[in-house]
């Protein structure tokens, strides 16, 4: 039976690299995915999964009004068997498209793993990821540890221009924002000390 899977992680805790690595294990054994990746993130181009280590793969890009269900029973009529659908950034997807996964899990019986951040920088969760915790069947987690410390990593600080921030749009994909991957005790001491 397939299953929709949600791996989530904080910053740099290696989700695409994760998704190259299941895709290559998956097409050694002669085996074909697809891949998706939400337009939002234009760090690689929009059409790419892409690791900082520098590998890539190129991806299907999710628009806002892209149909998962139709786009994946196309390229099942049209080409045959995929075994996997994988999904780099999901904590971009609407409810709607988590949804459409489900139906991609039920109805057409692959296995679907969407990676993605569970909380942003204000430690709210992200629409895709708060509908992936409802309707995934397996939530696991992709650790990395604290920036500062040696505990694991559980939240993300957003710095602009050096300084600490926990105010503004919760989208900020290429701009000056930097990010780091922190524990809840590194994350309220950086804003104890502002
Ligand atoms: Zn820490």
């Amino acid at each position: 039976m397939a299953q929709l899977y949600f791996k989530y992680g904080t910053m740099n805790s290696g989700k695409s690299f994760e998704i190259i690595k299941v895709a290559h294990n998956y097409e050694e054994q002669g085996k074909p995915v697809l891949i998706f990746t939400p337009v939002i993130d234009t760090r690689n181009g929009t059409d790419k999964v892409g690791t900082r280590a520098g590998f890539t793969r190129p991806a299907i890009p999710v628009y806002e009004d892209t149909n998962l269900y139709d786009a994946v029973k196309a390229q099942l009529d049209e080409s045959g068997r995929y075994y996997c659908v994988l999904v780099d950034e999901a904590q971009w997807l609407n409810k709607r498209h988590i949804i459409e996964l489900t139906r991609i899990v039920d109805e057409l019986d692959v296995p679907v793993m969407a990676f993605g951040l569970k909380n942003d920088f204000q430690n709210q969760l992200f629409e895709g990821s708060y509908n992936l915790l409802v309707y995934a069947d397996k939530i696991e987690e992709i650790k990395t540890i604290c920036w500062y410390c040696d505990r694991k990593a559980t939240m993300v600080i957003r710095f602009k221009d050096g300084i600490p921030v926990n105010e503004g749009e919760q989208i900020q994909v290429g701009g000056n924002e930097d990010y780091k991957p922190v524990c809840r005790r590194c994350y309220n001491e950086a804003f104890k000390r502002k």
